[in-house]
């Protein structure tokens, strides 16, 4: 654990903006001021927080000498932020406590903390969370708001106990602002015209899916803000509310206070909205209620984990929802994937191999390129490779065949044949991403090995 402390800070740091070789010392501090409880130290800075206050983490070096464990926690959310990180992770351990950002994709371990940091940080992060560190500590999961360069981010809080402490991990929402809305997405032009088509000719459900972390909040986000919000009325059901989004009612679910998203889902179809938005479908009595929602009104947008848009439709079966609900409340799936975009300054072509051309013909490409193009890794992209992240993505839209195919006691795998033939799939899309260099082809053929085929 001494090699960790003394490696400390693994990214590169502009000392000059930044604070992060300072976490040293200010580890020391929290120790030398002898305040190990985070709520505390708030009291005694004259501060209290409540669940929706901002901490403003532009202003890092605002932060009061005395609240030094404030202070590391805006510093590791200030970089993260700084360096688009996706996630954040702080791990508990005998020795000390492991911080890691998630970049693009890859976890890099940023710094070592001295063991008596971890509780006050995580208590610190907890109350600004607005979890309640005392009594029952029946909540775990919560939504810290951060001012940053001007916008508000959202940073989804977790933490589960374990024997060395507790495990605290943090999923970073961009604003629709900072992440481009809907055009920024990479969505290709072909999937966006059957998102519109569904939205402003049929309606229906619009469900988003794919598995973790692959940005389904950002996009239901981003299509709701593609909406003419000024002549709509549009509601959001959600547990909890991450993001503030202009024009848009949004209602929290609170269980502890009846209005579950069933409850919620109700209430908001008694006020005529033009739109919908349910954040997830934890359950039968919410699939059902969606449903329901999806023939009163005119536009109803959902998420489900799921991989594939077949797998989707199942998810809603599965959980009770009857064909028939189904081919007559679903307009279209959107599934969605988050891949690593290629750095071009290290980008070099190499040839294509039997493999891979196998694969991009399997993926619709009729005639592959000799070669394709990889990235090893420089001075500009860290010697990772990668510059960003773009979406790849599969829309299924059910049209009249699918929907009496559905709606009838046809089998199902018949059913899900005619589905397979009627998206584009995610397969497709990766490939024409990988011609146009914005996705790696290894990563592309790696993420849909494990895909079924329903044909
Ligand atoms: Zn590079």
């Amino acid at each position: 654990m001494r090699r960790r402390r003394e490696r400390g800070v693994i990214l590169d740091v502009d000392a000059d903006d930044f604070g992060m070789g300072e976490l040293a010392s200010l580890a020391q501090s929290v120790r030398d001021s002898g305040i190990l409880v985070a709520s505390d130290e708030l009291d005694a800075n004259g501060e209290t927080h409540t669940r929706r206050d901002r901490l403003n983490a532009d202003r890092a070096g605002d932060v009061p000498e005395a609240a030094p464990v404030a202070r590391i926690a805006h510093v590791i959310l200030q970089r993260a932020l700084q360096e688009g990180a996706s996630d954040i992770h702080i791990r508990p351990g005998a020795g000390g406590t492991a911080v890691y950002y998630r970049i693009y994709g890859i976890l890099h371990d940023i710094v070592a903390l001295p063991v008596y940091v971890h509780e006050p940080l995580v208590r610190y992060l907890q109350t600004l969370a607005g979890i309640s560190v005392g009594a029952g500590r029946q909540r775990h999961r919560a939504v810290l708001h951060i001012n940053y360069r001007d916008a508000e981010h959202a940073v989804r809080l977790s933490t589960v106990r374990t024997t060395a402490g507790e495990y605290a991990a943090m999923r970073i929402l961009y604003p629709p602002s900072v992440t481009g809305g809907l055009d920024a997405l990479g969505m290709s032009t072909d999937i966006a015209a059957a998102l519109d088509l569904t939205r402003d000719e049929r309606g229906g459900l619009i469900l988003v899916a794919g598995p973790a972390g692959s940005g389904r909040t950002t996009t239901l986000y981003a299509l709701l803000l593609d909406l003419p919000l000024a002549d709509q009325s549009v509601i959001t059901i959600e547990d909890p509310v991450e993001l503030t989004l202009p024009g848009v009612a949004q209602a929290p679910v609170d269980p502890q206070e009846g209005r579950d998203f069933p409850t919620a889902l109700k209430q908001a179809l008694e006020l005529d909205a033009d739109a919908i938005m349910c954040s997830d479908v934890p359950d039968a009595a919410t699939a059902r209620v969606l449903l329901e929602a999806s023939l009163a009104a005119p536009l109803v947008y959902s998420a489900v984990h799921a991989d594939d848009a077949v797998h989707a439709m199942r998810r809603l079966l599965d959980l009770g929802v009857s064909r028939f609900m189904l081919a007559e409340g679903l307009g279209a799936v959107l599934v969605q994937r988050l891949m690593r975009v290629p750095c071009a300054e290290c980008a070099q072509e190499r040839e294509v191999t039997p493999a891979e051309r196998e694969w991009l013909r399997d993926a619709g490409i009729a005639e592959p390129p000799p070669t394709v193009s990889t990235s090893q890794g420089c001075e500009a992209c860290r010697k990772t490779g990668v510059t960003g992240r773009t979406a790849a993505h599969e829309v299924l839209t059910i049209d009249a065949e699918l929907r009496r195919l559905l709606g009838s006691d046809a089998a199902i795998s018949e059913v899900e044949a005619t589905a397979a033939e009627r998206l584009i799939p995610l397969r497709h899309d990766l490939a024409r991403k990988v011609l146009a260099g914005r996705v790696d082809i290894v990563e592309a053929m790696c993420g849909t090995a494990f895909l079924p085929r329903y044909k």
